[in-house]
């Protein structure tokens, strides 16, 4: 009797446990199946797992597990390993699982073995990881953009620090030539204005002449230096825009050299020569501006009594210009730097100039896409070469 009250709880017990098994397999949220160990086929599947994989109930049991898209771990796959595999499951690992229509999606994949009529099962979990995949690769992404936006402003950074440096290296360099260029003209002035009081109390025409003319020059240096701001600060601006003409390229060298004749040095002359064609079309008052630097330049930069050489001469497509002396010439080492504004090569620093002219030159030149390049060798001579379309 005892026995089968025992009998008669134990089968009730078992009853009961077979029930909890059921219900927690076909209401678990979670996808799983339950395998047969010995053929691999799927015996079983809840409502989650047809859910995941996109296939129904009947397409599933009796199957091999590959057919319902469980693909095995493979040791590479995530953070969960096949090393997770013990003698009584898989711990997690983390797979691939297709799906319907060749989806993949990426899962973790758990298994403990169980006994169905005492024969060897497998109970599968299987957890759909797409929604932290995406997170993960979401995140990877923004982790990227922010990378590059941090990139980017440590590039605009590093921009405006050395647009800072040049700035403030030019500031330095402009006081340096102003204290210099201005304070000498603006002496001129001062002390020729004191004396001609005192000429003129004691008359003397002669001399009182001669100090105007000191502060006339002196006021026409110091209009070339402005003039010279404001034609870099127009061509800065935008404001300048070559107007093209033509006209006949010798008679502007015949001019230009007259015009400067004036200003040459005691015995210094202008040795002029052309070939090609002379009727052009160009920006005439662009070339005329860079002439007469180059000139001005070779006069200045050269002794009394020396000569200089313009040449013009007209090819097929271009208009070379050069312009030679036998001046002082550049020191190799100062000639990298000679087109950069302000700068001046350390054996001319005794005379006068603010280091803008082949600047001014150099932007004039590529306004009209042209180029300007020179050869020089100290105590030698320099001579400019610029060369710009010839325009039909
Ligand atoms: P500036 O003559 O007013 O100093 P530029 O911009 O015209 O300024 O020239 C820059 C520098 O290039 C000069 O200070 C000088 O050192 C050098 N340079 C230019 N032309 C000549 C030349 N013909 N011979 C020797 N040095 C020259």
């Amino acid at each position: 009797m005892i026995d089968e009250t025992q009998e008669w709880k134990d089968k009730q017990e078992l009853k009961e446990s077979h029930e909890r098994f059921r219900k927690s397999f076909y209401n678990n949220p979670i996808a799983q199946i339950i395998l047969d160990s010995r053929n691999r086929n799927i015996k079983d599947a809840n409502e989650q797992f047809l859910a995941l994989s996109g296939l129904t109930y009947d397409e599933i049991i009796g199957e091999n597990i590959s057919s319902a898209g469980i693909t095995p771990c493979t040791e590479d796959m995530g953070k969960y390993k096949l090393s997770s595999l013990t003698e009584h499951g898989l711990n997690a690992c983390e797979a691939i699982m297709r799906v319907k229509y060749g989806d993949e999606i990426n899962v973790l994949q758990s298994y403990v073995s169980i006994k169905l009529n005492g024969a060897p099962h497998e109970l599968w979990t299987i957890i759909d990881l797409s929604a932290l995949k995406q997170a993960e690769n979401h995140l990877k992404h923004l982790n990227k953009t922010l990378e590059h936006k941090v990139y980017e402003r440590t590039q605009d950074l590093t921009r405006l620090l050395e647009r800072e440096k040049l700035i403030n290296d030019l500031k330095a360099r402009f006081i340096a030539m102003a204290s210099h260029e201005f304070r000498t003209p603006l002496t001129t002035i001062l002390m020729s204005a004191d004396l001609l009081e005192t000429y003129l109390k004691n008359n003397d025409v002669a001399k009182c002449a001669k100090h105007i003319r000191g502060i006339k020059a002196a006021v026409k240096l110091l209009t070339e230096i402005l003039e010279d701001f404001l034609s870099l600060n127009s061509i800065e601006q935008g404001l300048v825009k070559p107007l093209i003409t033509g006209f006949n390229i010798t008679d502007i060298a015949g001019k230009i050299t007259d015009e400067i004749g004036a200003t040459l040095k005691q015995g210094q002359h202008i040795a002029y020569a052309h070939t090609g064609p002379e009727l052009v079309r160009q920006d005439i008052n662009i070339l005329k501006n860079v002439m007469l630097n180059l000139l001005a330049n070779a006069s200045k930069y050269a002794a009394e009594g020396t000569t200089i050489t313009l040449t013009t001469s007209v090819k097929k497509d271009n208009i070379l210009i050069t312009v030679a002396d036998s001046g002082i010439g550049i020191p190799e080492d100062d000639q990298p730097h000679i087109f950069t504004r302000f700068f001046r090569a350390r054996n001319a620093e005794v005379l006068q100039g603010t280091g803008l002219g082949l600047h001014i030159a150099k932007k004039y030149v590529r306004l009209l896409h042209g180029k300007i390049n020179f050869v020089s060798k100290e105590n030698v001579g320099t001579t400019f070469m610029v060369e710009v379309p010839l325009l039909k």
